[in-house]
């Protein structure tokens, strides 16, 4: 995701088998397994299908269905017993055993200025942080990953709808989306770790779509090479997208991405919402207030990744465009790693969600690559990954992981680097010369 100023920014696989057990594995919260929705966009009806294990001692599974209209709750043609309370759907289900039922609901076009659900104006669905529960039923925790199927129909003539047919790994609930339009789709080529990339954009885009993904393919392997398998499926792609007054920047909804019309023509901002494959969608954050696990890891990777397949360096722009203004007060600026708390903050409200987040976490990780070498941290990166792709993970695992594969010589700096650029509001001094130098011991 990416933000700029006041408005927003932001795969054909196997389906899933079902479950062979109905038992549930021993957890500490509930479980949603996997969701295959169906979407009519012509009459607005809905259909999901449902697994879910509930919360330890619980005798029924709680989803956010705060922007639906509930139909029946049904499993194998029968009528399970459910119920409605502020805006949550509470379905009957066995303590510790799976629960499989399917919902049928309407949901309402959401207006672009809410800009929270599926808006036919614009023909796209965008339910980031947690408005899943307008589009289908969902358990918005950060920590519940879902595998996803999805099918749409009704569309308005002359258009095409890109969406994932399957998401074959777990995924924050909102990554899922669909687009909408008259798009063209160019086929980029094969990555090194063998997936297939596309383009769709709108009618006579060639250009932008050219230098937007210049180097994607290159990247996309560099990502996967360097950090790990991509996790969602055999191919992915960027789309066009129109968000109204706010097409800038992009979000990760793999394995197709959205990125806004008026930057669709910029690599960062694609190999950025690329890179969310990795962080953010791959490795999801466990609390909101670990965005900068995301956002500042992702900023990093298409930076070094851009760099590392011969394209152009980011670090100006970062400085210059975004931390220079975070830190001479022209914009928002925060502690980007709070203190422990965990989902105790009102996101959308909170000074995190902006681009100092992006950026002093960006500076962070390229003066780590200063101080140990950029390989050493790619190095953890991918490990980092391998261990926790699927998974929720907190920033403090990942600065623990920094500091356990470093020498103890250079654990001071890695600690200033923390203190300064994540455990402090107020830029270091000569914070420009010390997030551009970019001297990495590297090879
Ligand atoms: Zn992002």
């Amino acid at each position: 995701m990416r933000r700029l100023a006041l408005v927003v920014l932001a795969a054909c696989a196997a389906p899933a088998t079902p479950p062979s057990t109905p038992a549930c594995e021993p957890g500490e919260v509930q479980d949603v397994i996997d969701t295959r929705v169906s979407l009519d966009l012509a009459s607005l009806q809905g259909n999901a299908r449902i697994s879910a294990c509930p919360a330890p001692g619980e005798r029924e599974v709680k989803l956010d269905v705060s922007g639906l209209d509930i139909g029946e709750v049904r499993r194998d043609g029968e009528v399970v017993e459910s119920r409605q309370e502020g805006g949550w759907l509470h379905v009957a289900a066995v303590e510790g055993e799976r629960a499989d039922f399917a919902v049928g609901y309407s949901f309402p076009a959401r207006d672009k200025t809410a800009f929270d659900g599926w808006m036919p104006e614009l023909g796209v669905s965008f339910v980031w942080p947690h408005f899943c529960g307008n589009l289908f039923p969902c358990d918005p925790a950060l920590d519940d990953g879902v595998r996803f199927e999805l099918d749409v129909t009704g569309l308005p003539e002359g258009t095409s709808a890109v969406y994932p047919r399957a998401i074959p790994a777990d995924a924050p609930d909102y990554m899922l989306a669909l687009a909408v339009g008259d798009y063209r789709r160019v086929d980029l080529g094969t990555s090194t770790g063998g997936t297939q990339l596309y383009a769709w954009h709108f009618p006579g885009q060639e250009t932008a779509t050219s230098a937007g993904t210049a180097h994607m393919v290159d990247v996309f392997g560099y990502y996967e090479r360097t950090y790990g398998p991509y996790s969602f499926g055999p191919e992915a792609g960027t789309v066009q997208v129109d968000w109204g007054i706010g097409s800038w920047g992009g979000m990760e909804h793999h394995p197709y991405v959205h990125v806004g019309q008026w930057d669709f023509g910029d690599e960062e901002a694609q190999n950025h919402e690329m890179a969310h494959a990795w962080y953010g969608d791959g490795v999801r954050i466990a609390c909101w207030e670990d965005f900068v696990l995301a956002e500042g890891t992702t900023t990093y990777i298409t930076a070094r990744a851009l760099e590392q397949v011969g394209g152009p360096s980011q670090w100006d722009y970062y400085v210059d465009d975004f931390l220079t203004p975070s830190c001479t007060g022209r914009d928002v600026n925060t502690i980007v790693l709070p203190d422990q708390s965990c989902n105790e903050i009102d996101f959308l409200q909170h000074d995190l969600w902006s681009l100092a987040t992006y950026m002093k976490g960006a500076c962070f990780y390229e003066e780590v690559a200063d101080v140990i070498g950029a390989e050493q941290l790619d190095a953890v990166l991918a490990e980092f990954y391998a261990e926790r792709v699927g998974t929720a993970a907190r920033m403090q695992d990942m600065i623990d992981l920094i500091e356990a594969r470093s020498e103890a010589a250079d654990r001071a700096a890695i600690d200033s680097a923390v203190q300064d650029w994540l455990r402090t509001e107020a830029c270091p001094e000569d914070y420009a010369t010390r997030c551009r130098a970019h001297e990495s011991r590297g090879p």
